[in-house]
C-alpha cells in the first residue's frame, strides 16, 4: 500500500500589499491587516483539522505568537493536533526574514529564537530550516542553521544551491531537502479585497462577508487531481494545498476517498511534512560525512533580487539603525554591573520581535505598498525609542528628561566592542539650525569632535535662475528640522563606560588652500569633486584622471521594486554639474562641500530627462583628526521614475574581483555583468553588508568603502560603485492577480529629501581583511549614550569583562533567553580571519561562576574550564561561538 499524507498551508506574507498589523482605508474599502487574514486561515485551518478535514502547517512564528496573543486558549488546541500530526510549524525562524542584509546577530538570532519558541514554548520542536521566499542566500545560513540544531533547510526559493548539501563560509553543512514527491498546488490568485457589500466598514452581521469584511467569493479553487501513479517516494508522497492567503477547500476529503476507491492500492491521510522525515533523515544522518560530489559548489546562493538591496531605501536604512540601537544598548545592559535584575527579558525579547519585521523579505525588498512603509518606519521609530528608555531603566537610570547636546552637559558612552576601535555614540537629536557646535573632552583631556552629519555652517547652493529655495543645503526647507549629533570616538576603554564633558567646540574658520590633511591621509579638492586621497603611511593614491572620488551617477533602471529588469541604456557622471562651494576646520576635523543640480533639466517643459523632475545633491567630504578614513555624507533630493543612483570610486583596483561584507563574515566576488538575468534583475551589484574593498595591487594598498546603511556594491573596471537610490516606476508582482485591489505604491520610487554616508580607507593587503571587518562592523554600530546634567552623575559601573581576541568580533552580548537561566549572559563571538584564531576572555574576579559553550539555542554543549580568571578557546575559520557565563546565584555556587 502506498500512502499519501495530505496538507494545507499559506505562504503567509507579514508585509507586503497590506500592513503588518493596521488597517487603512483607500478608496472608500478598508484593507485587513495580515495578522487579521492569518487569524482567520488559522482559524479554519484549526477547525477542518478538528473534524478530521484537514492537517496544516504554519512558516514562522511571528504568526503564531500574533495568533496566539489574540486566542490564549488556543494553545492547548494546537498541541493535540501536533500530538496527531495535524499541525506543524516550519524552522523559519520568527519570520522569513532576508539573510543578505541583515546583520550577523540577527541572522542568528530570528533563527535561534523562532525554533526556541516553538520548541519550548510550543512544544513543537521544528525538523528542519525553512527559508520559503526568502531573499539573500547567505553564506553563513549554514553555520546558523546547525548551530540552531537543524540539519537542513528545505523550502527555499530563487537562486538555489546545486547539490544534495550546501556548504557554507565555515565549512558547516546542511542538507537541502525539496520535499517528499507527489503533488504541490500553490494558489496566488486570491488576495483578499474587501467585501464588495460592505467594504469592510460596516462587516458586522454583513451576510456577504459572514463579518469576515472580507471578499469571500475569491476563494475558488479548480479541479484537483490525485497524485501520479510514479510520483512516490519508497511509496510515500506529500499532497500540498498552498496558497498566499486563501482560505483552505472544505470537504476535500470527498476527493481523497473518491481518488482511493479509484486506485486502491494508494491511501490518502491528512498529515503534516513531519510523517515523512523518514525519507531525509538518512541523508541528514550523513550531512557530516557528505562526499563532495554531493556538495554544492558555492558558499552562497546570490545574487537574488540585488534591485531590492536600494528599493525603498529609508526602510532600510531605519532597519539597520533599529539593530545598532538595540544590540548596542543590550550589550551596554547585559555587561554592566548590577544591570541585569532589572532588565525584564520578556520585554526585551518583545523589543526584539521588531528586528525580524523589519528585515522581513518583502519588508526588505521594497515591493511594500506605501501604508506598509509607513507602518514599518513608525514601528521602528517607536522600537527604538523603547530599546533606549528599557535601557536607562535596566541601568537604574531616571527617564530621558529632556537633556540636550550643550556646554556642561555630561556624555556617558558605553563603548560596544572588545577591541579600542574608532567607533560612534549618537546624542539626542538637536536642532542643526542653532545647535552649539561642541566637542567632548575626556578626564585626560583627549578632545572628541561632536560632528553634525548636516549643519548651518556650510554654505548654501547658489541659487539658479527662477529658483527661490534650494532642497538640499542649509536653505533647504525640505531637510529634516532635526539632526542626530554624533561624538566620534578614536577610541575609548573596550565594554566599559566613558565619562566625557561636552564643551563650547572653537568655532570653524574657513580652509583658503584646496587641501585637506589630518596627518594621516592627505585629500586634493579639485572645481568638481575630491581629485586624489593620499595614505602617508603606505603612500598609495587613490585617483583617476577621468573621474574625482565619490562622483554621483545617474543611471536608468526600468524595472520594478525587486529588480532591473534591462541593461541600462545610460550612465552619466554628474561631476560636470557638481561644483566646489568652500571648506572648513572644526574642532577636530574638517570639512569641505560640493553641491550640484542636473542642470539638463532645468528648463521647465525641455527636460532633457522628462522622466526626471528634481535631482538636486549637496555632498559633505570631513575628515576627521586621528582618523585613517575619509567621509562622505550625501544630501540627495529627487523626484524621478526608473533611474538609479551611484556613487563611484575609482580606486584602480587591479582586478574586479573584491570582497564584499556579508553577515557574521566577508567573502571574495567575482564580478558578474550587468547581462545576467537571473530573475530579471541585471544590475551587476552584490550586497555588501559593512564594507566593499577592492584587492590591493602588486603591494600596493587596498582601498575599501565603508557603508552606513546602503549596502549594494559593485566592482568595475577599478572602480569602486555604491548604489544609494532607485525609483523604480511600477510595482509589477503588487499588481499580480489583484483585479480589484487598488494599492498607494508611488512611495516606491523613494522620491523627497534623502542622506546616505560612506567612507573610502585604505586598508593594507589580504591579510588586514579581519581588521576592515572588525572595523567597518564597529561603525555601524553605535555607542550606547548617557547625556545627563547632574555633575556628580558617575558612569554606570561595567562588569570588568575583557575579550582579548585579533580578528573576532564580539558580535552580541546580551541576556540569556527568558526561559534560560536566570541573570546569565550570553557572549557571541564572531571570527572574521579565514583561519582559527584563539580568544581569551578575562573575567572579572567573581562576577562568573560557570562558562559554557552553547549554541545558537543557547544550550550547553561543554562546559569551559577557566586557568585562573581566563578562559581560552581556539575559533574555527569564520566561526560563530556563543558562551554562556553564570553569575555566582545561579549556579547554586558559593561566589569565589
Ligand atoms: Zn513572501
Ligand atoms: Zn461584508
Amino acid at each position: 500500500m502506498k500512502t499519501v499524507c495530505v496538507q494545507f498551508s499559506n505562504h503567509f506574507d507579514l508585509i507586503w500589499r497590506r500592513c503588518w498589523d493596521r488597517e487603512y482605508v483607500y478608496q472608500g474599502r478598508r484593507y485587513a491587516s495580515y495578522r487579521r487574514i492569518e487569524e482567520l486561515c488559522l482559524q479554519r485551518n484549526l477547525e477542518l483539522a478538528e473534524q478530521g478535514e484537514g492537517a496544516y502547517s504554519v512558516e514562522q512564528a511571528l504568526t503564531l505568537r500574533a495568533f496566539l496573543e489574540t486566542h490564549p486558549d488556543a494553545l492547548p488546541r494546537l498541541q493535540a493536533l501536533y500530538d496527531r500530526g495535524l499541525f506543524e510549524v516550519c524552522g523559519a525562524g520568527e519570520a522569513i526574514i532576508d539573510a543578505n542584509l541583515c546583520s550577523g546577530e540577527t541572522l542568528c538570532r530570528n533563527l535561534a529564537s523562532g525554533v526556541r519558541y516553538c520548541r519550548d514554548v510550543l512544544k513543537m520542536p521544528p525538523l528542519l530550516a525553512n527559508h520559503g521566499d526568502g531573499f539573500g542566500s547567505s553564506a553563513q545560513f549554514p553555520q546558523v542553521i546547525r548551530q540552531c540544531g537543524l540539519p537542513g533547510i528545505n523550502g527555499m526559493s530563487y537562486s538555489l544551491p546545486d547539490n544534495q548539501y550546501w556548504r557554507g563560509l565555515d565549512g558547516s553543512t546542511v542538507l537541502v531537502w525539496w520535499g517528499a514527491p507527489g503533488r504541490s498546488y500553490f494558489f496566488d490568485h486570491c488576495y483578499h479585497e474587501p467585501c464588495r457589500v460592505c467594504h469592510n466598514l460596516a462587516a458586522e452581521g454583513c451576510p456577504a462577508c459572514s463579518g469576515t469584511g472580507l471578499d469571500l467569493p475569491q476563494n475558488v479553487y479548480p479541479p484537483f487531481e490525485p497524485v501520479a501513479a510514479d510520483a512516490f517516494l519508497e511509496d510515500w508522497a506529500q499532497y500540498t494545498v498552498t496558497s498566499e492567503e486563501m482560505l483552505p477547500p472544505e470537504g476535500f476529503s470527498q476527493h481523497l476517498r473518491y481518488w482511493e476507491r479509484e486506485n486502491p492500492t494508494v491511501q490518502y491521510r491528512w498529515g503534516t511534512p513531519r510523517l515523512l522525515a523518514h525519507l531525509w533523515k538518512p541523508l541528514a544522518h550523513a550531512v557530516d560525512t557528505a562526499p563532495d560530489g554531493a556538495v554544492g559548489s558555492r558558499v552562497e546562493n546570490n545574487p537574488v533580487q540585488t534591485g531590492c538591496l536600494v528599493s525603498r531605501i529609508r526602510v532600510k536604512q531605519t532597519a539597520r539603525r533599529l539593530e545598532s540601537v538595540y544590540y548596542g544598548w543590550e550589550k551596554a545592559i547585559a555587561l554592566t554591573a548590577g544591570a541585569r535584575a532589572r532588565l525584564d527579558r520578556r520585554r526585551w525579547e518583545t523589543l526584539f520581535l521588531e528586528l525580524p519585521l523589519a528585515f522581513f523579505h518583502d519588508a526588505v525588498t521594497g515591493t511594500h505598498q506605501d501604508e506598509a512603509s509607513r507602518e514599518l518606519l513608525d514601528r521602528m521609530t517607536d522600537c527604538m525609542s523603547r530599546v533606549r528608555a528599557e535601557g536607562r531603566r535596566a541601568l537604574g537610570r531616571a527617564p530621558a528628561a529632556e537633556v540636550k547636546p550643550s556646554p556642561g552637559t555630561k556624555a556617558i558612552v558605553f563603548m560596544p566592542h572588545a577591541a579600542p576601535l574608532p567607533c560612534r555614540a549618537e546624542l539626542p537629536p538637536a536642532d542643526w539650525r542653532r545647535a552649539p557646535p561642541l566637542v567632548a573632552v575626556a578626564e585626560t583631556g583627549t578632545r572628541h569632535p561632536v560632528i553634525l552629519p548636516w549643519h548651518a555652517h556650510s554654505p548654501a547652493m547658489p541659487l539658479a535662475t527662477n529658483r527661490l529655495i534650494n532642497p538640499v543645503g542649509p536653505d533647504a526647507r525640505t531637510r529634516p528640522e532635526s539632526v542626530t549629533p554624533r561624538l566620534e570616538l578614536q577610541t575609548a576603554e573596550p565594554l566599559a563606560w566613558t565619562s566625557l564633558r561636552l564643551e563650547a567646540a572653537r568655532p570653524p574658520h574657513p580652509l583658503p588652500d584646496r587641501r585637506l590633511d589630518n596627518g594621516s591621509l592627505e585629500i586634493r579638492l579639485g572645481e568638481h569633486g575630491v581629485e586624489e586621497v593620499r595614505d602617508l603611511r603606505s603612500g598609495a593614491t587613490a585617483a583617476e584622471a577621468a573621474q574625482t572620488l565619490g562622483e554621483i551617477l545617474l543611471e536608468e533602471d526600468q524595472g520594478d521594486p525587486w529588480g532591473t529588469r534591462r541593461t541600462p541604456a545610460f550612465a552619466t557622471g554628474l561631476g560636470e554639474y557638481t561644483r566646489l562651494l568652500g571648506a572648513a576646520r572644526f574642532d577636530g576635523y574638517q570639512e569641505a562641500w560640493y553641491g550640484g543640480r542636473y542642470e539638463p533639466n532645468l528648463r521647465f517643459g525641455r527636460e532633457a530627462d522628462p522622466k526626471i523632475f528634481a535631482l538636486e545633491w549637496y555632498v559633505t567630504v570631513r575628515l576627521i583628526e586621528g582618523l585613517r578614513r575619509l567621509d562622505f555624507g550625501y544630501e540627495i533630493f529627487w523626484k524621478s521614475a526608473d533611474r538609479r543612483v551611484r556613487v563611484a570610486f575609482p580606486v584602480q583596483a587591479p582586478t574586479d574581483a573584491g570582497y564584499y561584507s556579508i553577515p557574521a563574515g566577508w567573502l571574495r566576488r567575482d564580478r558578474y555583468e550587468k547581462t545576467e538575468n537571473h530573475l530579471w534583475s541585471p544590475n551587476g551589484d552584490w550586497p555588501a553588508l559593512h564594507f566593499v574593498a577592492a584587492a590591493p595591487g602588486n603591494g600596493r594598498c587596498g582601498w575599501a568603502v565603508l557603508n552606513g546603511g546602503t549596502p549594494s556594491a559593485r566592482i568595475a573596471d577599478g572602480t569602486l560603485f555604491i548604489s544609494l537610490l532607485r525609483s523604480p516606476g511600477f510595482g509589477h508582482c503588487l499588481e499580480r492577480y489583484a483585479q480589484d485591489y487598488p494599492m498607494p505604491t508611488c512611495g516606491m520610487r523613494d522620491g523627497g529629501w534623502h542622506y546616505f554616508e560612506c567612507s573610502l580607507m585604505p586598508y593594507g593587503q589580504e591579510a588586514d581583511l579581519p581588521a576592515l571587518a572588525l572595523q567597518a562592523a564597529a561603525l555601524n554600530q553605535a555607542a550606547p549614550c548617557l547625556l545627563t546634567t547632574e555633575d556628580a552623575d558617575p558612569p554606570p559601573r561595567g562588569l570588568g569583562l575583557r575579550l582579548d581576541a585579533e580578528d573576532v568580533e564580539l558580535q552580541a552580548a546580551k541576556p540569556a533567553f527568558a526561559a534560560g537561566p536566570r541573570d546569565a549572559i550570553v557572549l557571541r563571538l564572531v571570527n572574521h580571519a579565514p583561519a582559527a584564531r584563539t580568544a581569551r576572555l578575562h573575567l572579572p574576579p567573581g562576577a562568573v561562576e560557570t562558562v559554557a559553550r552553547c549554541n545558537l539555542l543557547e544550550d550547553v554543549e561543554e562546559t569551559l574550564e577557566p586557568t585562573g580568571d581566563t578562559v581560552q578557546l581556539t575559533l574555527r575559520p569564520f566561526e560563530i561561538r556563543s558562551l554562556l557565563l553564570r553569575p555566582p546565584s545561579a549556579a547554586g555556587a558559593a561566589p569565589r
